[in-house]
């Protein structure tokens, strides 16, 4: 079987300014694919492990992935994807089409970016030719994506643990398309309920993952997903959906989404929706027996949108006097440049951070004394993503009054420990350990942390929805709508 392989991938927060450029992307294609994820525990690791499980020809055709950010620009949006679908036209006949897309990709003139692709893919390869979608459970999904392709695998779990088995599952279950042994055969229930981030480590999303995995084991049914759907987006339909696959069996697969939304809907009062502040959160951290606690920004999460260059935590921290504590990592090109240039052993002035936009915080002005400087690449070790290699640009480790923080020069969520180990911090030396991260840290730093403690300051990724002013969303929508009604 001869399988093509790509996608357009972005989580789109249209709140953050300006637009996202097409040299914002990271575009692998070819070879280049294979070389950044095999082995990798990615959805295009997944993939290509299973491929060659099968002794299939999976052609690498062109992947593009950018941190979340800004809206795409119509033009820079419609360059990447018609690379993607000149592909699937000139390389093909293909056997079957793998995407790996995210499901909240917003462009100029686009609202939902994949069910464009899957649409588009669809009316090259004909109606005969299975498509295969792998999705982030933070999409805002809809019936167009479901309607054009043949499976739509969205993850389960928040940290992003299983996206290598996602992309295996996609080729897997081509080759039970192409045995006859499956049809697959999708509903989505569309609540109108939004949440901010939350984990599917914790009640109540981690009970309602064990309800549809129940459902999984059932005969003839392939797939039952929860999908959290990505709040931050100024569009008409955003939130949970529940995604429901039956071999050939559309009532059946009605049912189930149904009665797995209607289980969410009845429980929708247990997600969280405020949190702590900076300044209650760092007492909260102290007075906590054990270490490391983390605490994490998740407000100025780079992974939803944030800039990552907030300072309120860490103005927080300071203000606190600190001792004990590192903060890893907030992004600022010219400071790490500064550092960079005076060498470690240099004391120099920064205005650090808080330059991208006023929400998230002024710029510290503080003196920090130059402890060390690395090149800010690693492997990735965390359960999520493990084997990727990140590339953070220059990077410095800065004493700033005892607390030693470092500093990126690319925007980047924290998701295990090995920034800090590249510039010889063990953060289990440290009673406080902060970080820029919603969720996805939880897979690498929950075996190693004493509590984990979320400071939800003000930011493009806060968990406080009232902070968004929506202007096109489908009303009433629960918690903006209190009085909403489902069904
Ligand atoms: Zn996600």
């Amino acid at each position: 079987m001869r399988i093509a392989l790509g996608g357009v991938i972005h989580e789109t927060n249209t709140f953050c300014a300006g637009l996202t450029p097409a040299s914002d992307f990271r575009q692998l294609a070819g070879d280049e694919i294979l070389a950044a994820h095999t082995g990798v525990r990615s959805y295009q690791g997944g993939a290509i492990e299973a491929a060659g499980r099968h002794g299939y020809d999976l052609v690498p055709l062109f992947v593009a992935n950018a941190t979340p950010s800004a809206t795409i620009a119509g033009e820079a949006y419609e360059v990447l994807r018609d690379r993607l679908l000149d592909g699937i036209r000139d390389e093909g006949p293909f056997d079957a089409v793998c995407l790996t897309l995210h499901g909240a990709g917003v462009a100029e003139g686009y609202d939902d970016i994949e069910g464009d692709i899957v649409k588009r893919t669809r009316e090259i390869v004909g109606a005969d030719t299975p498509i295969v979608v792998t999705l982030d459970l933070h999409g805002n999904m809809t019936a167009e994506m479901v309607a054009h392709a043949d499976l739509c695998l969205p993850c389960h779990y928040y940290p992003h643990i299983d996206m290598y088995e996602r992309g295996q599952e996609a080729i897997d279950s081509l080759a039970q398309m192409a045995a006859g042994e499956i049809k697959p055969t999708s509903h989505l229930t569309i609540l109108p309920m939004v949440i901010a981030t939350t984990t599917s480590n914790l009640p109540p999303i981690s009970e309602i993952n064990e309800l549809c995995f129940a459902k999984e084991e059932e005969d003839g049914v392939l797939d039952c997903a929860m999908n959290h759907g990505f709040a931050p987006a100024d569009i008409p339909q955003i939130g949970i959906t529940v995604l429901a696959t039956t071999n050939d069996d559309p009532e059946r697969a009605k049912a189930i989404a149904d009665e797995i939304a209607g289980i969410i809907w009845s429980r929708r009062d247990e997600f969280p929706h405020t949190l702590r502040t900076a300044d209650e959160a760092i007492p909260a951290a102290l007075a906590t027996e054990g270490q490391p606690v983390i605490l994490n920004e998740a407000s100025d999460n780079p992974g939803g949108g944030g800039p990552g260059d907030g300072t309120h935590l860490l103005r927080a921290m300071l203000a606190a006097g600190l001792k004990n504590a590192t903060f890893g990592h907030i992004w600022d090109a010219d400071v790490a440049e500064q550092a960079h240039e005076a060498r470690p052993g240099a004391t120099i002035q920064v205005k650090l951070g808080g330059k991208t936009e006023e929400l998230h915080g002024e710029p510290l002005e503080v003196t920090a004394y130059v402890k060390g400087i690395s090149d800010g690449q690693f492997i990735q070790q965390s359960p999520m993503g493990q084997g990727a290699r990140i590339d953070l640009g220059k990077m410095a480790r800065l004493d700033i009054d005892g607390i030693d923080v470092l500093v990126s020069s690319r925007r980047a969520q924290t998701l295990d420990p090995e920034v800090f180990l590249l510039h010889g911090i063990d953060v289990m030396r440290y009673k406080i350990v902060a970080i820029k991260s919603s969720a996805h840290f939880r897979a690498g730093f929950e075996p190693i942390a004493h509590a984990i403690i979320q400071a939800d300051t003000p930011g493009l990724n806060s968990v406080d929805l009232d902070a968004f002013t929506y202007h096109r969303v489908n009303r009433p929508v629960w918690p903006l709508d209190p009085d909403t009604s489902w069904p």
